[in-house]
């Protein structure tokens, strides 16, 4: 196949969003993440074999959110196979991530595993597999980085619990539907915490690389999933990662990719790469601004979407 010059890209890239970086706005509900400067711009490709390509901040480290749902649902489905979607649907919700209107018409069970309530019940049956679900993820993104000191951040994780009213709110409501097992506490402890690890472009792209090769870890030859299961994923991705603008980053992007409100945004080209972009300005759908648009870029630029 064509050679495609990855580094010319993204340097054109960074040049062309650089105006957006400053029009979105930070995440505000706690002070960690508000206080966070908006101009910043990061980006990097990690191709299957092993190239890395990277412009500006792509090994600064930020909060990466809701971008851990997505190994934590990989670590839901390696335990539970397709017996997950009981536990958890497979549609968009086509409403904020936040959300709890959903969930009384549908007796307590999310519609997806990305938004919070969707994650919330993910992460029960991690709990209900290990003492410490939160350790589990953080010891399973060391491992796909290959980065030891990638950690929580526990101001980041203290704030998440002391304002966390709704997501709460929304594992009482699925607890009283007899869908969550473990104490509500035990659950949000380790909701929050996974949603405090910081790490940077270069290792979430790192990270992601297995769901680009067919469940394969490039690095290691690691299982983690069959190639049906990593395409299933990547289904899930591109249909509900991006929450109610999954349609949206469908049209304008077309790879399944996860966002997170600290300004992450992960993305695989299967059977080619992973890429990963950070700003932490937010659009109204609470995915990074000039991320989507980085993205949106990347793949008319590349000519890689997969469609
Ligand atoms: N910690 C955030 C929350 O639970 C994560 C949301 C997100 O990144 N979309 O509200």
């Amino acid at each position: 196949s064509m050679q495609v010059d990855y580094q010319a890209i993204l340097d054109a890239i960074a040049e062309e969003v650089a105006p957006l970086m400053r029009q979105g706005r930070v995440a505000d509900y706690i002070p960690s993440l508000a206080q966070v400067p908006l101009a910043q711009f990061g980006m990097c490709v990690v191709t299957l074999d092993g190239r890395y390509y990277a412009v500006g901040a792509a090994d600064k480290r930020f909060s990466i959110q809701s971008i851990s749902k997505l190994f934590a649902l990989t670590l839901a489905f390696r335990q539970l196979g397709d017996g997950l979607w009981e536990r958890v649907g497979r549609e968009p919700s086509g409403n904020p991530f936040n959300s709890l209107v959903q969930l009384e018409n549908e007796a307590g069970k999310p519609r997806n595993p990305f938004i919070n309530a969707g994650a919330l019940a993910v992460t029960d049956v991690l709990c209900s597999h290990s003492v410490n679900a939160h350790l589990a993820i953080l010891h399973f993104l060391r491992r796909l980085s290959g980065r030891n000191d990638i950690n929580f951040d526990h101001e980041v994780a203290e704030s998440e619990a002391a304002t966390g009213h709704r997501n709460a709110a929304m594992a009482n409501f699925m607890k009283s539907f007899g869908r969550i097992q473990s104490p509500v506490e035990v659950l949000l402890d380790s909701y929050f915490h996974q949603c405090s690890i910081a790490m940077s472009c270069r290792e979430l792209a790192t990270a992601a690389l297995f769901l680009a090769n067919r469940g394969v870890v490039p690095q290691s030859g690691e299982h983690l999933l069959t190639a049906s299961e990593a395409k299933r994923l990547c289904a899930v991705l591109l249909t509900c990662g991006t929450y109610d603008a999954a349609g949206d980053f469908a049209y304008r992007v077309g790879l399944p990719a996860k966002s997170g409100v600290g300004g992450g945004i992960v993305a695989v080209v299967p059977g080619e790469l992973a890429v990963c972009v950070w700003s932490p300005g937010l659009d109204a759908n609470g995915n990074s601004l000039a991320g989507g648009m980085a993205l949106e870029r990347f793949t008319t630029l590349a000519g890689n979407s997969i469609f």
